[in-house]
């Protein structure tokens, strides 16, 4: 098979693939090569109710089914996501723009969220508490929440839809899912993969086209009784206003702002290693990429000098071709954002160290930069920049630096080097952020709640946590003779 058998240019909706009703279509591009890959569908509010009648019409035969059933479809989607590993990873790269092998990471990576839901949904077990009278009994048991909205971003096209539809299948929910309009194929493969794995009709529904549309009319019906999303912290605040009018259950995964940060204890070289991979990952286009370098003086010449040189070896290139390490940035508003965040630092005083410009190849690709003599103030401290540009930030004690990591609205992933175990200690209770990687710069799996605390979001997924955001929880009281 090739990528092009998973190019489907036609909706998924009640386990038929459509077009829009007006017919009307939008062109989605490599933004590597700048070809256009093919169309989809510019759907909106009407067809979008249809994939919720459709939903809502699948939930009670779906919710029915035991545990072990639905897991033994959703094995069967893990094991044709894998089966299938290269073709969908060169289709993400294609639309996306990573490197391959970050591309064919990312499936790896998407599938795995089905498979530990897959097992994790016949351990949904509830409880049993003492009764509070002589004559009564009381039992927890956990059902499914009904039917959910997906909203989903362009930077894992296909882990971001996973990680929501692993625990919506498995709690017995079933699905609409909003892709972003930059990556839609890979959401519409995994819809064809729903369909080879024999996954029932109207379970799993995907609806391209105007957010703005879909997005309302995913928020305001009645019949959807969850949203989740992944975004801007921006647009999450605005889907969270639009669900309040029907008292939604959300999770919201947004904006990060990720600090790292490296004490005089750090082993240095570890830290670059963690930096490299926190920082320039797809790209630095991650809502999890380190955003600002706080690193402490006994270290700080060693650290950029040795962070700077990894950079310059980084190969920008086209996602497709052998050994590229860093693609392009999405679009070009997002070069311009970099561009901008850059500008800033220098015109403070900052100094360029590695990279500083657009890569002569053109289009969306921008050279990793490393730039030093960074201060808080200053705009890529502040707002997260999406891109790979890696400011350096010097601090010179351990209560500075948690001050300064824990001063923005965003609390997601958080990153630091220490050796010493009561600074680990310390460093991770202060530290205002839903995740920590210590001494680590990788800190996405399956198996561990992913979310954050502030205004980057509500909920976890990922891990057992994960699923319970898909469940509700159902006090049953017995009164007994
Ligand atoms: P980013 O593009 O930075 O990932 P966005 O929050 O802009 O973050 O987009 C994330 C997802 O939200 C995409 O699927 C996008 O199409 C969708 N989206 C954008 N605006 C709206 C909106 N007003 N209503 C619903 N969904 C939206």
């Amino acid at each position: 098979m090739a990528y092009t058998d998973f190019l489907k240019q036609q909706c998924y909706i009640d386990g038929a693939w459509v077009d829009a009703d007006s017919g009307a279509t939008f062109e989605v591009t490599d933004p590597g090569s700048g070809a256009v890959l093919g169309t989809v569908p510019k759907m909106g509010a009407d067809e979008t109710a249809r994939a919720i009648d459709a939903a809502e019409a699948a939930l009670p035969a779906w919710r029915a089914k035991t545990a072990g059933e639905r897991s033994k479809l959703m094995r069967k989607l893990f094991e044709l996501m894998m089966q299938h590993q290269d073709d969908l990873g060169e289709l993400l790269t294609r639309e996306q723009g990573k490197p391959l092998a970050e591309g064919k990471g990312e499936i790896a990576y998407g599938a795995s969220f089905i498979e530990w839901f897959a097992e994790e949904g016949k351990r949904a077990y509830g409880d049993t508490i003492p009764g509070h009278a002589p004559d009564r009994r009381i039992v927890v048991i956990k059902q499914g929440v009904g039917v959910v909205a997906a909203i989903t971003p362009w930077n894992f096209p296909n882990a971001m839809i996973t990680r929501k539809l692993g625990p919506a299948l498995a709690a017995g929910c079933t699905i609409v899912i909003k892709p972003a309009s930059a990556t839609p194929y890979s959401a519409l493969a995994i819809a064809r993969l729903c369909e080879m794995a024999g996954i029932p009709k109207g379970v799993v529904n995907v609806v391209t086209g105007s957010a703005g549309q879909i997005g309302s009319a995913l928020t305001s019906s009645p019949k959807v009784a969850k949203l989740t999303f992944t975004g801007s912290t921006e647009i999450g605040r605005d889907l969270l206003r639009e669900c309040a009018e029907t008292i939604k259950k959300c999770s919201m995964e947004l904006g990060g702002n990720a600090p790292f940060l490296v004490f005089d204890d750090a082993d240095v070289d570890a830290a670059i290693e963690g930096a490299m991979i926190s920082k320039f990952r797809n790209g630095g286009q991650t809502c999890v990429c380190t955003n600002r370098f706080y690193v402490q003086d006994g270290v700080y010449d060693e650290f950029v000098t040795k962070l700077a040189a990894r950079v310059n070896g980084m190969k920008v290139g086209y996602g497709m071709d052998e050994g590229t390490t860093v693609g392009p940035l999405i679009d070009e508003k997002a070069v311009e954002k970099v561009e901008e965040h850059l500008k800033n630092a220098l015109d403070g005083g900052a100094k360029v160290l590695a990279g500083g410009q657009r890569n002569e190849r053109g289009g969306s690709f921008f050279n990793p930069t490393v730039i030093s003599g960074v201060t808080p103030d200053m705009q890529l401290a502040r707002e997260e920049t999406f891109g790979p540009l890696a400011g350096v930030i010097r601090f010179t004690d351990e209560a500075e630096a948690i001050r300064m990591a824990n001063d923005t609205e965003f609390g997601l992933a958080s990153y630091f080097y220490a050796s010493d175990l009561s600074r680990v200690w310390r460093v991770a209770e202060a530290l205002e952020a839903g995740m920590v990687g210590i001494n680590t710069g990788l800190i996405s799996t399956e198996v561990a709640p992913f979310g954050g605390v502030k205004q980057s979001g509500l909920g976890r997924e990922g891990s057992h946590y994960g699923l319970d955001d898909y469940m509700e929880v159902k006090y049953l009281c017995m009164g007994i003779k």
